[in-house]
């Protein structure tokens, strides 16, 4: 089975503006003991409400329901002009979320209202934006929401201006506003619906052509996502709309051979991520032996963290060729695996913080044998402290530092009150703590703990070198991971450098760093830091910004794989030092 994902599902632009908005508000508000709520719910998915419930942010459906001092979100699909002088009377502090491409609609609707026009808008009666135009319209306007509908509006007699919900289909729209054209030919047509919503259905209805099956993932209370179905329905695909993976009959699915996948414009990415796993997991059932045993190896390597203990083994084994140490010991690579190992292990298992909706597949494997996994990080960073007291003081005073940093780092250390009561809720933390931690454990540890009679000469711009060319490949690797799990950061509240800054800054970061990686082994090599294999480590580069585009071109649908291929670049670097240093020297 072939699964292929609409290059525009999840989080439209209006949508993720107005959940960072109230994200963003949230943190600064519930500092002062501010209340919140959402003018309607905030999106159109029960798992993220009730997210946003348990951080206190509720939702109100009528003006009056608004406290005095109460701050009021507007969510994308605005409101009408009466509803906002409702909330002003009631004392409430308007926040207006309201998508630019509605204000847009509501600013042409009340211009032609302001003219006398009577107003007619092709979209869903009842729906938030549709009533919130109406309430721009006035008295004079009329709701058709299909063909031939136009024939229950009377004869009119003025100028008519005919606007469109953002989200309605555009063959829905054509087929309603000719019909309009026949009626009132003087009438002035704005199509309104927005590009977003326009390419998703463009994309939905290119996918559903390709495709055997069609699932179609969204809140079943959301047009837009309503639409797509509608879509593939159109285009004679059999199709499934499910709020969520458990409601999916996945043996229905393996029937078909591709199964295409769109989401409406308010599903989160994690979402969609389930679901693929789902299908996948299904689907490994049906494979040919070998196949299914590959897969189960990378599930296996990846879920339990084997294939990053090996990538920091990797990371240990570059700095001792880096330092050119003689014979040096095997408890580097080893100490480095296992401390990497038992971090990781133990704060996935102890961080409560939605880890499902971030990464379903490794938390579900991990859940499933809690109690394994547990115990093997606790023996796991006791070995890294043993290991490390048979390589000396100074490797055990890091390692032992360098635990206690990883424990603490999900702790909850400071009192319920303060906004920041671990260091995982410092912005970006993770990355710069992350990075540390790999890289003293990879750097320093043979650097300090080196206990060779006559230790080879180690240079500080070799120093120098070492840490800043490792922290920036482990950078790299924490920023590909904050762009992926962009939409579950923003949820759980994690200020991540995607999260602040956003996904294309992100990515323009990684290419940065990327090149400087790059151009340092170089530039290493040739003024002779390190040996001539340096030339050959820009290979690493191009794997990195190879699986940088194949994301930012959605080839991934397994998690897993996509880890795989992250985190075995380390490996490849390790590889790479081993043949130069071999054949090259
Ligand atoms: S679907 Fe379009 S108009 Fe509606 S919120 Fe998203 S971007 Fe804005």
């Amino acid at each position: 089975m072939k699964i292929k994902i609409a290059y525009l599902s999840g989080f439209c632009m209006g949508v993720r503006r107005a959940t960072d908005i109230v994200y963003a508000l949230a943190k600064n508000l519930h500092k002062k003991n501010k209340k919140i709520v959402t003018y309607g719910p905030l999106i159109h998915n029960p798992r993220v409400l009730e997210e946003l419930k348990s951080k206190g942010i509720g939702s109100i459906s009528k003006p009056e329901d608004a406290d005095p001092g109460t701050t009021v979100v507007i969510r994308a699909h605005g409101i009408p002009p009466d509803t906002r002088e409702k909330l002003i009377s009631a004392k409430a502090l308007i926040c207006d979320a309201t998508c630019p491409d509605v204000l847009k609609v509501q600013s042409l609707v009340k211009k032609y209202a302001n003219k006398g026009y009577t107003i007619i808008i092709i979209g869903d009666n009842g729906h938030a934006e549709v009533t919130g135009l109406l309430g721009f319209a006035g008295s004079k306007s009329f709701v058709v929401n299909k063909p031939g509908e136009i024939n229950n509006i009377p004869d009119i007699a003025g100028d008519i201006a005919v606007v469109c919900q953002t989200t309605q289909s555009s063959d829905l729209f054509e087929a309603v506003s000719s019909e309009i054209k026949n009626r009132f030919p003087h009438a002035a047509i704005y199509n309104t619906i927005c590009k977003s919503t326009e390419k998703r259905q463009e994309e939905t209805r290119k996918l559903a052509k390709e495709a055997d099956v069609m699932i179609v993932l969204g809140g079943k209370n959301s047009a837009n996502t309503q639409r797509l179905y509608e879509i593939c329905i159109n285009e004679k695909k059999p199709a499934y709309y499910i709020e969520n993976a458990d409601e999916l009959n996945v043996d229905e699915i393996l029937k078909y051979r591709t199964v295409g996948i769109t989401a409406g414009a308010s599903t989160p990415n994690w979402m969609i991520k389930n679901l693929v796993h789902e299908l996948k997991k299904a689907n490994r059932k049906n494979r040919l032996k070998l196949l299914l045993n590959i897969e189960n190896i990378i599930y296996f390597i990846v879920r339990t963290n084997i294939l990053i203990a090996v990538s920091a083994a990797a990371l240990s084994y570059i700095c001792t060729k880096f330092f050119k140490l003689h014979n040096p010991s095997i408890l580097y690579p080893l100490t480095a695996g296992l401390y990497i190992f038992s971090m990781h292990t133990f704060n996935r298992l102890f961080d409560n913080t939605l880890g499902e909706l971030k990464d379903s597949s490794r938390i579900g494997f991990m859940e499933s044998h809690h109690e394994e996994f547990k115990a093997l990080s606790i023996i796991a960073m006791f070995a890294v402290l043993i290991c490390s007291l048979i390589l000396g003081f100074f490797a055990f005073i890091i390692a032992f530092i360098a635990c206690i940093a990883g424990i603490s780092y999900g702790t909850k250390l400071l009192p319920k009150t303060w906004a920041v009561r671990r260091l995982k809720d410092i912005p970006m933390s993770k990355n710069i703590l992350v990075t540390l931690a790999w890289a003293s454990i990879t750097v320093f540890l043979p650097l300090f703990g080196y206990k060779e009679v006559s230790p080879p000469p180690i240079s500080p711009l070799l120093v120098a070198f070492t840490f800043t060319y490792i922290s920036i490949l482990i950078f790299i690797r924490c920023l590909t991971y904050d762009m992926v799990e962009i939409h579950a950061d923003r949820i759980i509240g994690k200020e991540s450098l995607a999260v602040l800054k956003g996904k294309s800054f992100t990515k323009k970061t990684i290419a940065v760093m990327i090149l400087i990686s790059a151009l340092m082994s170089v530039s290493a090599s040739y003024f002779k830091v390190i040996p001539s294999y340096g030339y050959m480590l820009p290979v690493v580069s191009v794997y990195s910004l190879f699986y940088l585009y194949l994301y930012h071109k959605r080839h991934f649908s397994q998690e897993a794989v996509f880890d795989l291929i992250v985190d075995s670049k380390f490996i490849l670097a390790g590889l790479i030092v081993y043949l130069g240093l071999k054949f090259i020297g």
